[in-house]
């Protein structure tokens, strides 16, 4: 790999551009590192050709555009990936004790954000300037998006915005770390995720009307209802449903069982436990993974009625239904893997890192979530290609493999071409 995309690389993994909105962290700890990081890359690509422009929904977030134009009659690309990065773990039990040390040990670099995904922006930039040094000019515009707010969803200050602005082009490809099952795997699609709460109402009195409360010849729900055990009831009618799921829900692209429903926080009112009394309120949390083939609404509407249908066997749920509250929604991508753009990366991967023996799947799953999503719901295609490797991002000593970043530069360089066509 050249030594000024490593350096490059190791500049921007050591620039601490955690995401100012993610959970526990204060904006003016690290407000302005996402910024410094796009500003990074343009300097870097200024030198290629390559004029740069900031699109800022949050002033002090900017989303950095550098752009190449064409010289006509090809089709446009641009290369998406994000500059933000989750805030560490355990930050002393990094590598010399520092998630941004960017150290460089047996062809790995270090530190928070290099496979999630600053790598990938560099592989984008190294493979634009290999083309400029060659003298290879595209027909079609070339534009890569060095993006905030991706770790928080928050779409609408980057990948959106950049796009709402104006820029984009004829197909994306988003740079996100795509190392498995192999390296650099193509990726033409994702699952959508939900996230959901569902609030339960209780009768809370003294918990001395428990026996009363449950047993035969008591009031009954008169005499108090604990909303933590409906809410169980809520969690089971939920268990059956994902059991259900794990036969009617399926996608070629991703392995049977995989869509489910993980419930996370379950929080009761269970009062002072030397007073005690009847929870009169419980929530329970899930994150819904569902298949690309399916609408988002068509989802939620399954799932609120199973709990509907659920509560009707209970004498108190059936009164007091259950609340859901959608709070976010990740949608899916779904890019035909005969799209043009998709087989130019596998034919271009093959070029670089030898063809997949015949028999193995050629594309796969992305298995997150990413910006290539708010990209497909603008209608362009898109597909997810970088490197790096999901299981060590977001985790103590997250590193990327230098080979990945260049080998990822050539299929890049090599799509550039074929995409955008050369003049
Ligand atoms: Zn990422």
């Amino acid at each position: 790999m050249l030594p000024e995309a490593i350096s490059l690389l190791r500049r921007l993994v050591a620039t601490n551009s955690i995401n100012p909105l993610f959970p526990g962290i204060r904006r003016e700890d690290v407000i302005g590192g996402e910024t410094a990081c796009g500003a990074m890359l343009a300097d870097h690509l200024s030198r290629f050709g390559f004029a740069s422009e900031t699109v800022a929904h949050d002033p002090e977030r900017k989303n950095t555009v550098m752009r190449k134009s064409g010289t006509g009659g090809g089709r446009s690309l641009f290369i998406n990936g994000h500059v933000d990065t989750v805030a560490p773990f355990r930050p002393s039990e990094w590598l010399d004790g520092n998630p941004w040390s960017a150290t460089i040990k047996d062809g790995r670099l270090y530190g928070l954000g290099s496979t999630d995904m600053k790598s990938g922006l560099v592989a984008a930039a190294l493979a634009a300037s290999a083309l400029d040094a060659a003298g290879v000019r595209l027909k079609g515009e070339l534009q890569i998006h060095a993006v905030v707010g991706e770790e928080t969803m928050s779409h609408e200050l980057g990948t959106s915005s950049v796009l709402d602005a104006g820029f984009g082009g004829d197909a994306a490809i988003v740079v996100e770390p795509t190392s498995q099952p192999r390296p650099l795997s193509v990726t033409a699609v994702s699952a959508g995720n939900f996230n959901l709460q569902i609030d339960v109402k209780g009768y809370g009195t003294h918990s001395g009307n428990r026996g009363p409360s449950i047993r035969a010849g008591g009031e009954g729900n008169a005499a108090g209802v604990n909303a933590v055990e409906k809410a169980m009831l809520v969690v089971q009618a939920l268990q059956q449903l994902e059991q259900e799921w794990g036969i009617t829900k399926s996608h070629p692209a991703f392995p049977a069982g995989i869509f489910s429903m993980v419930p996370g926080v379950f929080h009761g009112d269970a009062g002072v436990p030397s007073v005690g009394y009847l929870a009169e309120s419980a929530t329970v949390g899930y994150l819904v993974w569902y298949p690309p083939n399916e609408r988002p609404a068509a989802i939620r509407a399954e799932i609120e009625n199973h709990v509907h249908h659920a509560s009707q066997l209970d004498s108190w749920l059936r009164h007091n239904p259950p609340v859901f509250r959608w709070e976010s929604h990740w949608p899916v991508f779904d890019t035909s893997t005969d799209h043009p753009l998709i087989q130019s990366l596998v034919a271009d991967r093959a070029d670089v890192l030898g063809a997949l023996p015949a028999g193995l799947a050629q594309t796969h799953s992305f298995n997150a979530v990413c910006d290539a999503s708010f990209i497909a719901e603008k209608g362009i295609p898109v597909a997810a290609m970088g490197p790096g490797d999901l299981r060590c991002a977001h985790a103590v000593n997250e590193f990327v493999q230098l080979t990945e970043v260049s080998d990822c530069a050539r299929i890049l360089a090599r799509t550039m071409m074929r995409w955008c066509g050369v003049a």
